[in-house]
């Protein structure tokens, strides 16, 4: 059971506080917005600058960090396309719609389980927040993957947070050369307690992740990133196929309400699967 918000979300026009730039496409920037400054792990936002030109629809960003002793929540940006680039452009001062906090979050695991998260690209964002969640314990381990190094810019960050971390770039400018999956099949089988996985990246690696898990009777939960719309189930855009048991077909569910957390036993890959 993943865990749902404690409060509705809000849609607010709300300014950029800070901004820092990570370098290439990558930011880290801070909006000020009560109620997704009370967001929980997995849950997103949906942003938009208040000034974007022709630019329809906001765009989903997960809660990297919140604070919400001041209101404010901190995502982690890859500019892609023009909706990411827009929201990437934005300075200190200008100001955004903000729709959120939306979705569901990760369960919290039991106290005897130990918990190893796997974060692709952008998708290591909400682990930051999920990692402050867990401290002190039970204990955690994020595996983080990227193509090269120049595509893990917040390792320092992660890093200056005390969480235990072991990276991978599939061409080996930093950690272990190859897929994240690389080094966390054999971590799975070292340490006490039982395993409890969590992925949040490209569509592949919580394919192959969700593998791993199935294959071993892990619980898993995966953080889905279809395409989205509206954020609030509305123009099922984002719909996923999902198997519930007790249902005899899956059923398409949009991810943005339903999700984008799901039991990784559930999701119904378009590859076919579990990998
Ligand atoms: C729940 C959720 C949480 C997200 N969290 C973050 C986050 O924390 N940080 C972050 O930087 N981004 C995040 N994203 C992705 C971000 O919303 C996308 O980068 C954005 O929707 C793409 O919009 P765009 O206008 O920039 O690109 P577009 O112009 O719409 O697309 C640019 C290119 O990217 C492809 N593309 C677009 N969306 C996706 C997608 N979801 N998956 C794969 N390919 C896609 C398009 O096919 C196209 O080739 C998240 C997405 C979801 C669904």
């Amino acid at each position: 059971m993943t865990v749902a918000s404690g409060g509705p979300p809000l849609d607010r026009l709300c300014a950029l506080v800070k901004r820092e730039s990570l370098g290439g496409a990558y930011a880290l920037l801070t909006f000020e917005h009560e109620e997704v400054s009370r967001a929980l792990a997995g849950q997103f936002a949906m942003i938009q600058p208040e000034i974007s030109g022709d630019l329809l629809l906001r765009r989903p960003f997960s809660i990297m960090d919140v604070d919400s002793a001041t209101g404010r929540f901190t995502i982690f940006l890859k500019a892609v396309g023009a909706g990411s680039k827009a929201v990437f452009d934005l300075r200190a001062g200008e100001r955004a719609r903000v729709l959120g906090p939306l979705g569901h979050g990760f369960s919290l695991p039991a106290a005897s389980e130990r918990v190893v998260m796997v974060g692709g690209g952008y998708g290591v964002a909400p682990f930051a927040l999920f990692s402050r969640v867990l401290k002190p314990s039970p204990p955690f381990h994020l595996f983080y993957g990227g193509r090269s190094a120049a595509e893990l810019p917040l390792v320092r960050e992660l890093e200056r947070r005390g969480i235990p971390l072991t990276l991978s770039t599939d061409d080996g400018t930093r950690g272990e050369k190859g897929r994240v999956t690389g080094p966390l099949v054999p971590a799975l089988s070292v340490g006490e307690g039982t395993v409890r996985l969590y992925a949040c990246g490209p569509e592949a690696m919580m394919h192959a992740v969700a593998g791993i898990a199935a294959e071993r009777e892990i619980p898993c939960e995966v953080s889905l990133d279809p395409w989205m719309g509206c954020g609030i189930g509305t123009c099922l855009g984002c719909v996923v196929k999902i198997q519930e048991p007790g249902e005899g077909r899956p059923r398409n569910r949009p991810a943005c309400t339903e999700g984008p957390v799901f039991d990784s036993r559930r999701v119904i890959w378009p590859q076919g699967g579990p990998a």
